[in-house]
Order: structure tokens, then sequence, then C-alpha cells
């Protein structure tokens, strides 16, 4: 049971309410979230009859949700949350934002030939991973904070605000001087003690849904971060792991009108490892338009064929911009910018 109260009520009243609540063995937690106070209630609240809660004159709401999950919650806060990355807006009805960049920044060369040309095709964000999970140990791991001061320049040189992800909390004070956009990779989105660290960073997030996580755990994910202290959460959904092994995951597009349905955060969709294969990136990018995406994320290499990784699921350079061309029509087609 989730209680909301009203503005202007006083502490006094909030505990007496609070007592009431206790007294019949329930576990009340008090939390305040945009100058409003939210009071959930845990136990077995078919004890409580709603009229005689309703009877507080400081109470606003009450809701009887069955998901656990309270702040990123559309019935308790119906508004769409906008998050803010450099001067770009997501969520809502803003322009749907395309981040688009390599799977792991390479070399100087590399980062600055495809920045260049992925903001002259309409990215406005530029991606690129310096600490890599790689299923392989000896796999390329990433340049680590050489890779970060390589996007930087290539960032400050073209203007667009960086997207790279974060794989450990230690990591985090090195992470917040070079990214706007901090990444929670899959393998990554039960990493509590990592999404925890991130509630109190001052940088937006963008949570990828892990390869076998539920829409609930993944905004239960979302949840852990909100609920320590930062509101800024993007939602990625990159392809689960199902039986089927023609595309190297399998993209649930349903899951964007579910999650807007049940949360007020933006969700983006990553065509590039949901398929794994650059030739199923267009095509599942521009349904994502219409499946109603706040955005993109797309993998974008100079030369796939000698990527470090991830090549076979990047586009060149000029296959990303007839794909923007292309995702301009459809977009305006469902009334949105790009
Ligand atoms: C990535 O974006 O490079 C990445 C590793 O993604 P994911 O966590 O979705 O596998
Ligand atoms: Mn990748």
């Amino acid at each position: 049971m989730i209680i909301t109260i009203k503005p202007k009520a006083s502490d006094v009243q909030i505990n007496k309410l609070i007592l009431k609540l206790e007294s019949s063995n329930l576990k009340v937690i008090k939390d305040s979230f945009e100058n409003k106070v939210i009071l959930t209630v845990a136990g077995d609240t078919t004890l409580i009859d709603d009229q005689s809660v309703l009877a507080f004159s400081i109470v606003d709401k009450l809701s009887r949700i069955s998901g656990l999950y309270k702040l990123v919650n559309r019935q308790l806060f119906p508004n769409d949350h906008i998050v803010k990355v450099g001067s770009h807006k997501i969520g809502n009805k803003m322009p749907i934002v395309v981040i688009a960049g390599p799977c792991s920044v390479e070399s100087e060369e590399q980062i600055d030939q495809v920045t260049k040309s992925v903001k002259k095709s309409g990215a406005k964000l530029l991606r690129g991973g310096v600490f890599k999970p790689r299923t392989s140990p000896y796999s390329f791991q990433g340049l680590g904070v050489k890779g970060l001061s390589l996007l930087k320049a290539s960032s400050e040189k073209y203007g667009l605000p960086i997207v790279s992800e974060i794989s450990a909390s230690s990591q985090l004070i090195l992470m917040e001087e070079y990214v706007d956009l901090l990444q929670v990779g899959a393998r990554n989105m039960q990493n509590f003690d990592l999404l925890k660290s991130l509630g109190k960073s001052s940088k937006p997030i963008l949570l990828k849904r892990g390869f076998s996580n539920t829409i609930e755990e993944w905004l239960l994910a979302a949840e852990y971060i909100v609920s320590a202290g930062n509101p800024n959460v993007i939602l990625c959904e990159r392809g689960i792991r199902t039986f089927e092994p023609q595309t190297r995951n399998s993209l649930d597009l349903s899951v964007i009108p579910i999650v807007k349905k049940l949360s007020n955060l933006p969700i983006i969709v990553d065509p590039s490892h949901a398929t794994g294969d650059w030739q199923l990136v267009e095509p599942m990018a521009l349904a994502a338009i219409v499946a109603g995406a706040d955005g993109l994320l797309i993998e974008v290499h100079n030369n796939p064929e000698k990527a470090l990784s991830d090549g076979s699921q990047s586009l060149s350079l000029k296959n990303f911009k007839e794909l923007m061309k292309k995702a301009k029509k459809i977009a305006k087609c469902i009334e949105r910018e790009i």
C-alpha cells in the first residue's frame, strides 16, 4: 500500500498516521520525493480498511499496487520524467535522441573519424566503451583512462556529449570527470552496490536491461538508483537471451509500451547488441522508433571488419548515414523529431 501525503501536512500529523499503521503490525517506510511525502506500507495490508486511512485529512491518495517499485512507478508519479544530457532532453515527446559511436574506443584516428561522421549524420551523443565487459579475459578489454581522454578530445572538437560504460563503483570519480551519461551494462544491471553508488552521482544513468531479467527486476534496478538520490535514469532495451540462435539476443520491442505504462522513465533501444548483426540494425532501429522509443543507441565503426569488439554488429559510417535519413522520415510519420 502506498499513501501519498498532502503537501502541507506536519510531521506530527504524519507520525500519528504512521503509529496507527504500525499498531496493526505493519512496517511503514517514509520517503520524500519531489516535495511529496510517500508512505510505503509493507506487511499484511488487507488488515487495513482504506476508509480508515482516508479518514486522515493529510492523506492525498492511497493506492494498492502490486509492483514493488515506487519512485519510478507511473501510478504514483504519473508525469514523464525527462532526463537532461548536455543540452538534450530525453523522454516524453522530446526529440528522439540518437547515441552513436564505436563499441570500444580504439585509437585517436578511429574515434575522430567516427565522431565527425556520426555528428554530420545527426547523432546527438557519442558512445564509446573504455572499460569493456568481455566474455573472454583474452579479448580486448578497452583503453581505460587513455580511451576517456580520446573520447573527451573528440567530444569537445565536435560538440557531442559522451556516453560510456562504468563497470565498477571504483571507477566512478574518474568516469564522472569525463562522461556525461554513465552506462550500466547488461551484465551489471543487478550489481546493487554499483547501482547504489550511482544513486549518489550527479550524472544521468543509462541502465541497460540484463539479458535474463524481467521488466519488474529492471524497474527495481532503476528504483535502486532513484531511491538512492539520483532521479535521472534512462532505460535501455538491448535484447534478452532466448532459445533462438539466429540472433545474438531477441529484441523485446513490446517492452517499450509496457515500460511506458508502468514507469515514468524514458526508454531507448539498442538494436546493435540486440541483434548482433549489422544487417538487422536498421530495420530494428526503425521499428523501435515506431514502437515509441525515446532514443536509439547504435554501434558505428569507421572500419567494422577491423573493429576490436562487436564489428559484426557495427554499422559503417555510410550505413549509419542511410539509417539516419530513414529514421527522420519514420519519426516524421509519428510526429516526432529526431
Ligand atoms: C556495450 O554497449 O558496449 C555493451 C557491452 O552492451 P551490453 O551491456 O548491452 O552488452
Ligand atoms: Mn558492443
